[in-house]
C-alpha cells in the first residue's frame, strides 16, 4: 500500500500506530524459552510497572482486552460469591455478560448511557450485599465517560473480601490512572486504543490480593490462570506462546512514552479533550457525556444537526481519514471522534478542519 493510500486511523480502536512502532516488530524472532526472551520479558516489566503506577506485577498475554475480562472474573469471584458489575454502556454491558456465561453470580447496577458512577451508588450497594468483585470500566468508550475510579476505590477499599476491579481499556496512558495510590487489585487494557501499538496483545496489573483469592477457587479456567502466569513470571516468562513481535513493539514504545511523561501525556489527552469540546458545542452539536466527567480519550458527540454519519465518514475517508460513527444502540444518534493514543494536537486540527469543510462552515 502506498503511503497516498493510508487511511489514519481516527476511531477510538485500533487506533493509528507510528511507524517506528510497527518496524519494531520485524526484529528477528527469539524462542520464548531463550535468554534473549526473558531479558525482554524482564525489561518491560518496570516499564509497564510504571507506566500503570504499581509494584505490583503485569501480565502480558497473547490476547485482546476481552481475554483478560474472563481471567479477572475467573479468579476472583468465588462459587458462593458475587460481583457486583457497574453497566453505563456498550462495553461494561458486555463485561457483565463474560461473568454471566462463565456461570458467575453476579449483580448490576445499570445506570442511563452517558452518565458517570458515583461513590454513592456503589457504597450503597456494598452496604446491602457481600460482594467478592466491583467491575468498573474507567473509560466507557461507547459514550465517552471518564468514571470516577479513585473515589469509587475509597468506596471498596473498605470492605476487605471486595476486589475491585478495573478495565482501563480505552483509559491507559490517556486518562489519569494510579492503580496503587487508588485501591486498584486488577487493572486490564489491551494494546491497541490508547497505548498506541497493534491490536493482539493484552496487559493487566494483578495485585496480591487477587492471586490469595485465585488460590481459593478451583476452575479458573486454563489459559488466564493467574497462578500459572504468575509462576511464570517469575522465571520471565509465559506458560504458552508469548506474542514476542508485539512485546518489542511494547518494549519501543514503552521507552517513547516514558520520555515523554505519564502525566504529560495525559495532559495532551486532556488538552485535546478540550478542543474537541469546543470545536462540538460551537458547530451546535451536543456531547453526549454527562459535564464533569467527559473522557480525555474519546468525545462522544450527540448528532443534534442530525449530520448523515455514513455521508460524513465517506468525505473524511476521501481525505485518508477513517472516522467512527457511533457505537451500538447509539450508533448515527452519534459519533465518536477519538482522540487517543499518540496523535498530536495537529492532527487533531488536520480532522476537525475536515469536519468543517463537511458541514460547510
Ligand atoms: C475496546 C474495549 C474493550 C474490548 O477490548 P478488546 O481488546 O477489543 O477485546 C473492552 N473495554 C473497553 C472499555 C473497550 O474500549
Amino acid at each position: 500500500m502506498s503511503s497516498n493510500d493510508h487511511k489514519r486511523l481516527v476511531l477510538p480502536g485500533p487506533v493509528e500506530v507510528r511507524k517506528e512502532i510497527l518496524d519494531a516488530q520485524t526484529e528477528w524472532m527469539v524462542g520464548h524459552r531463550s535468554a534473549a526472551f526473558a531479558d525482554l520479558f524482564a525489561r518491560l516489566q518496570p516499564k509497564l510497572q510504571q507506566a500503570f503506577m504499581t509494584q505490583n506485577r503485569v501480565y502480558v498475554t497473547a490476547s485482546s482486552g476481552t481475554g483478560l475480562w474472563e481471567g479477572a472474573v475467573r479468579n476472583c469471584i468465588r462459587d458462593e460469591g458475587r460481583a457486583l458489575h457497574l453497566v453505563s454502556g456498550a462495553f461494561s454491558e458486555r463485561w457483565a455478560k463474560v461473568s454471566k456465561v462463565n456461570g458467575k453470580q453476579i449483580d448490576v447496577i445499570e445506570i442511563e448511557w452517558g452518565r458517570a458512577f458515583t461513590p454513592e451508588m456503589v457504597a450503597d450497594a456494598l452496604k446491602q450485599q457481600a460482594y467478592d468483585a466491583v467491575c468498573l470500566v474507567h473509560n466507557e468508550t461507547s459514550t465517552g465517560v471518564t468514571n470516577p475510579v479513585r473515589e469509587i476505590g475509597e468506596v471498596v477499599r473498605a470492605y476487605d473480601d471486595t476486589l475491585f476491579l478495573v478495565d482501563t481499556v480505552s483509559g491507559f496512558l490517556g486518562a489519569e490512572l494510579r492503580v496503587d495510590d487508588w485501591g486498584i487489585d486488577i487493572a486490564l487494557t489491551s494494546s491497541q486504543k490508547a497505548f498506541a501499538l497493534p491490536p493482539g496483545i493484552a496487559f493487566a496489573a494483578v495485585s496480591d490480593r487477587v492471586l490469595e483469592r485465585a488460590q481459593q477457587i478451583d476452575y479458573r479456567g486454563y489459559y488466564f490462570d493467574f497462578l500459572e502466569l504468575e509462576k511464570y513470571l517469575l522465571k520471565n516468562n509465559t506458560p504458552a506462546t508469548p506474542p514476542i513481535a508485539l512485546m518489542f513493539a511494547a518494549d519501543k514504545q514503552l521507552d517513547d512514552i516514558l520520555a515523554e511523561g505519564v502525566e504529560k501525556r495525559w495532559a495532551r489527552h486532556t488538552q485535546m479533550r478540550d478542543v474537541t469540546i469546543d470545536w462540538a458545542t460551537s458547530r451546535d452539536f451536543g456531547l453526549f457525556a454527562q459535564d464533569g466527567y467527559r473522557s480525555p480519550t474519546v468525545t462522544t458527540v450527540a448528532n443534534t444537526r442530525g449530520i448523515d454519519v455514513n455521508e460524513m465518514a465517506a468525505f473524511m475517508d476521501a481525505r485518508n481519514f477513517s472516522m467512527d460513527k457511533g457505537y451500538g444502540k447509539i450508533k448515527g444518534e452519534t459519533f465518536r471522534i477519538a482522540h487517543m493514543g499518540d496523535m498530536q494536537p495537529a492532527t487533531l486540527e488536520e480532522v476537525l478542519g475536515g469536519l468543517d469543510e463537511f458541514l460547510g462552515v
